[in-house]
């Protein structure tokens, strides 16, 4: 057969992304230092210089996850890797875990615990509300040779932030080890790894980091290489074993283990030391900031929110669609009209519910009044009473009333 025959049948040429604003459950916008961070020269991931960087990196990772842990670094995947990652090294088969659902990604971690041998007793909570710290101690009183706890900290697919520190306080009543995703919450709202004894948490790239997606920042405590070291049969991955990472990752005399994303760890190396130059704790504040000027133009627009004040996370706004709209419609026309990309809702609140990511570089003034103005002029074109610029001035007055700098 002739070479040309397997051309593509149509033409290709140089792709050119539309320049969207980002403001879906992630990724979220990338900064402009991250982007050009990552067209900088690859080198080997050998090169004394790149290693160096990725000592640097760690660093930045524990200040960012406030740990000491020594095995703290950046997985080659995105946070669905992380995730498997930690149950895949801890898990051993006949394992029983205590998993926290109340939203999709407690729903993956059963799956993850299954797939890897163990036996999961889920606690379920409703959509929308927290992890109820009294049903896993409950659970925990029931099945005292449960292992490990995981819980999801920020769930993305509801909004709603569960209390980590007082699930990790119970898991070590009961010796237990504690998983925490933390993907939506790193950079976004406070973790504070060593205080709260977390004892494997995982996160990602393209959330409050704002990176692009394809990084899994974890971490994990002594407790849990203890563990490893100790298991008896060998994890069954051979790139997710975290002692093989560790001769490429922890030691000073590297060796290969696979090839590092070079390129993508500079942009990761970036954005954490964008985080720290700004400070966690102004991190955090920037976000709330943010949300509550959101919140106060949502409020005009009769848009309400799925979880209760005190549980919200302000990078992740899930809003009720109002009484007879469109939402399909309105998402098409935000991204049509105004390259503005929000979330759709998942699972039980498919068409009913938006969600509104504020995270990272995204979470700014400017994305925050313009995403309230289009959203306002679709609703009103699509026949809702809505007073035009009301929810544009409520989220001024908003950030008047409350300022952070
Ligand atoms: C996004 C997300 C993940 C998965 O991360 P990917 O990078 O999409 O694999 C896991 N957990 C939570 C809570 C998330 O928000």
């Amino acid at each position: 057969m002739n070479t040309e025959d397997f051309r593509p049948e149509k033409e290709v040429k140089v792709f050119y992304p539309p320049q969207r604003v980002l403001m879906g459950p992630g990724p979220s916008d990338t900064h402009a230092r991250v982007l050009n961070a990552m067209a900088r020269p690859t080198l080997g991931h050998l090169d004394p210089v790149f290693t160096e960087m990725m000592e640097e990196i760690k660093g930045l990772m524990r200040y960012a996850f406030q740990t000491k842990n020594r095995m703290t670094f950046p997985v080659s995947g995105p946070g669905s890797v992380g995730m498997e990652m930690c149950f895949v090294n801890m898990i051993e088969p006949g394992d029983k875990v205590i998993v926290c659902r109340n939203g999709v990604f407690g729903g993956r971690m059963i799956e993850n615990v299954e797939r890897h041998g163990g036996v999961a007793v889920v606690v379920d909570d409703k959509w929308g509300e927290p992890v109820d710290p009294q049903k896993v101690e409950d659970a925990l009183k029931k099945n005292p040779d449960a292992k490990i706890i995981a819980f999801v900290h920020a769930e993305t697919s509801t909004g709603a932030q569960s209390d980590a520190k007082t699930l990790c306080e119970i898991a070590r009543k009961y010796n237990c080890l504690t998983i925490a995703d933390t993907v939506t919450s790193l950079g976004g709202t406070p973790i504070r790894v060593d205080e709260w004894g977390i004892d494997a948490i995982y996160s990602g790239s393209q959330k409050c980091l704002s990176c692009p997606p394809g990084l899994s920042p974890v971490s994990f405590s002594d407790r849990v290489t203890e563990l490893v070291k100790n298991r008896k049969s060998k994890v069954h991955s051979w790139f997710m074993d975290i002692s093989l990472l560790l001769n490429y990752w922890g030691s000073s005399a590297r060796t290969y283990h696979h090839t590092a994303p070079t390129n993508a760890l500079y942009g990761l190396h970036e954005s954490l030391l964008m985080l720290a130059e700004e400070g966690l704790e102004h991190s955090w504040a920037r976000h709330r900031y943010n949300y509550e000027a959101l919140k106060a133009g949502f409020a005009t627009l009769g848009m309400n929110y799925v979880v209760k004040e005190e549980h919200r996370l302000p990078q992740l706004n899930s809003v009720f669609v109002p009484a007879g709209v469109d939402e399909k419609e309105v998402r098409r026309r935000l991204l049509d009209e105004y390259n503005l990309e929000i979330g759709a809702g998942l699972g039980d609140f498919a068409g009913k519910v938006w969600r509104f990511g504020l995270m990272g570089t995204s979470c700014r003034v400017e994305n925050v009044i313009f995403c309230l103005n289009a959203v306002e002029t679709i609703l009103s074109d699509l026949g809702m009473k809505v007073e035009r610029g009301a929810a544009a001035a409520a989220a001024h007055k908003s950030y008047a009333a409350k300022p952070m700098f």
